[in-house]
């Protein structure tokens, strides 16, 4: 895989894309910005790398949403680090790697691990307050940790907590140029190389950005599924973009279901946090047995694709959708302080965690896959980089670590700023100016009901066909329907939902061609017609590419994992 090589922006690679093809002008004026660096997402990898170039370069960040509607925002449980004197990053290592089932890349684990309690420290003198009791930082346990390692805020609090810390730090400091309600189109390029972006404003303008270096940090693509906790707008629109510019992507059939989610119709679900298994409670079987005791060593904190599979035996078994949590038996009060955003959810939907069995089946929750890079957030496109859950680093391998996904967006965008300032400070100073080719016809684009449509579409067969159990047939299956979804749409216009649901076919279709391609059961890809590990031949990642000279996709398996 090393092949393709990692690009910095120096060169350009034989990509030779059309720039932006994605975007029709429909008529609209294009506005012009420059910048130095620019960041697209404002997640904690989105505004790790943007505070941190900003000591340097001239930054823009620019987020479809407002900061606060983002994954990271949701985040309950916490950061894993080896913080305790009782714990080193080595156990950290070594738990890490199990979890990830044989794909993890032990460089890029190893640098998450050794620098994660210094990104941790150094948030705290950002301002943010973790929970502390007599002045210690309180750890909490998760599953597949051997020990407790997860700092966290507001009980489970955490992600809104750093977020906004973070944000705080962007908003009043001035050095960052903040546009939020932005929805990014497409990626730039000339000659191979990336130099921009192009975005659509909520008046339905056009940016034209134009950068020396690109940090993608869009977050992940739960939104495939129907069953959810990731928010609306984790729809694939950093790992599409990538792919459109040519960029590898990585182990794309990886996507983590989260074991408990509140069992509910809505979109996105409620997550009921891991951290409450780590604090004592129980998995229920409709029987009210304990089914994970004796079915793994760690009983309900096993590794999250373990409980996930014998969730699904349970339910197959007995006929039902979902299991049942239980923390009746845990101190109401101590619930009360530690999972306020949990209990208080609950309570919207009628149940109390302190006296009732909370009903709860997986959801979509972290999108392994993504878009290929190096441990210095380079991808193999020139001027494009990419960090947090739009990256695939190798740190997860075929399965996250609990509470390893914001240790990475920070660690890595870190290390990200620390590349771009190599870069930058050799590489020609100017921007590159390029003309933007934009084709002038008007599109229609797809009526609103269509797009709604195909959106349902996709979730749904997604769902039914390439869930947390696959096989042949009903991949196949899939991708025949995502292929007739894809040739009743016309080309897009310039609507965000149209433009993210084409990112999600993408995405989808990405997932199904890589779930076929690997045909084993490993992680959290488990596959009915393959349902063994087979490291002889499966010991390897799923490459995905976009052939720009024909369009088409290549689906490969990669060399033998180090
Ligand atoms: C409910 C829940 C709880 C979780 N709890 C934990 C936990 O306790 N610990 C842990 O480690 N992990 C947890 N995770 C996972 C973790 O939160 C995410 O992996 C992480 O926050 C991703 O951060 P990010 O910066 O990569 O992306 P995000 O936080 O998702 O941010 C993405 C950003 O990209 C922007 N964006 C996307 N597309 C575009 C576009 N087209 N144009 C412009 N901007 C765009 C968005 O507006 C947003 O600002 C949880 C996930 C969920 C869903």
């Amino acid at each position: 895989m090393r092949a393709y090589g990692y690009g910095d922006g120096s060169g350009s690679s034989s990509a030779g894309g059309a720039a932006a093809p994605f975007i029709s002008r429909r008529g609209a004026d294009l506005r012009y910005s420059s910048y130095d660096v620019l960041v697209v997402g404002g997640g904690i990898a989105g505004l790790t790398a943007a505070l941190g170039a900003a000591h340097r370069w001239n930054v823009g960040l620019i987020t479809k949403g407002s900061l606060d509607q983002t994954t990271t925002f949701l985040a309950q449980g916490g950061i894993a680090a080896a913080m305790s004197p009782h714990d080193s990053p080595k156990l950290h290592l070594k738990d890490t790697l199990e979890a990830g089932v044989g794909l993890c890349d032990d460089e890029a684990v190893r640098v998450l691990v050794e620098e994660g309690p210094a990104r941790i420290r150094e948030l705290e003198q950002l301002g943010t307050k973790f929970d502390r009791r007599e002045g210690k930082l309180i750890l909490g346990k998760e599953g597949a940790h051997s020990m407790a390692r997860v700092v966290h805020a507001g009980g489970d609090a955490t992600g809104s907590v750093v977020a906004s810390s973070l944000a705080e730090v962007i908003t009043k400091g001035g050095r960052v140029e903040l546009h939020e309600n932005e929805f990014v189109i497409d990626l730039l390029m000339d000659g191979g190389r990336c130099v921009g972006a192009v975005s659509l404003g909520a008046e339905g303008e056009l940016t034209v950005s134009l950068a020396r270096a690109v940090v993608l940090a869009c977050g992940g693509a739960g939104q495939v599924y129907s069953r959810t906790t990731n928010p609306l707008m984790a729809t694939g629109d950093g790992h599409a973009m990538a792919y459109r510019a040519g960029a590898v992507m990585r182990d794309m059939e990886f996507m983590q279901f989260h074991p408990t989610a509140y069992y509910g119709k809505e979109n996105p679900t409620l997550l009921v946090t891991e951290a409450l298994r780590g604090e004592g409670a129980y998995l229920l079987d409709d029987a009210g047995c304990r089914f994970m005791v004796g079915a793994h060593p760690q009983a309900e904190l096993a590794p999250r694709d373990v409980v996930v599979r014998h969730m699904r035996r349970v339910c197959d078994r007995d006929g039902s959708e979902h299991v049942w949590l239980d923390a009746r038996h845990l101190d109401a009060a101590f619930l009360r302080e530690r999972f306020p955003t949990v209990l208080n959810g609950l309570k919207k939907r009628g149940f109390d965690l302190c006296g009732q069995l909370i009903p709860v089946a997986p959801a979509s929750h972290y999108f392994i896959g993504g878009v290929l890079t190096d441990t210095w957030g380079r991808s193999t496109v020139p001027g494009l980089y990419a960090c947090g859950e739009t990256s695939s680093t190798g740190i997860h391998g075929a399965n996250r670590l609990a509470s390893n996904s914001l240790l990475e967006g920070l660690v890595f965008g870190e290390r990200t700023v620390r590349e771009l300032n190599r870069y930058l400070a050799v590489a020609d100073p100017a921007v590159r100016k390029v003309r933007l080719d934009l084709a002038d016809e008007v599109r229609e684009g797809n009526a609103p009901g269509a797009v709604a449509e195909g959106r349902a579409t996709v979730q749904r067969t997604m769902t039914d066909l390439c869930g947390v159990v696959r096989n042949a047939p009903e991949l196949t299956r899939a991708q025949e329907t995502l292929a007739a979804l894809q040739a009743s749409l016309a080309a897009p216009g310039l609507s965000v939902a149209e433009l993210e649901l084409f990112n999600l076919l993408t995405v989808a279709e990405h997932m199904v061609a890589a779930a076929l391609l690997r045909e084993e059961s490993r992680g959290v890809h488990l596959r009915s017609d393959f349902p063994e590990r087979d490291d002889a031949g499966w010991r390897r990642h799923s490459l995905i590419h976009r052939d720009l000279e024909t369009g088409g996709l290549v689906v490969e398996a990669g060399p033998v994992a180090d």
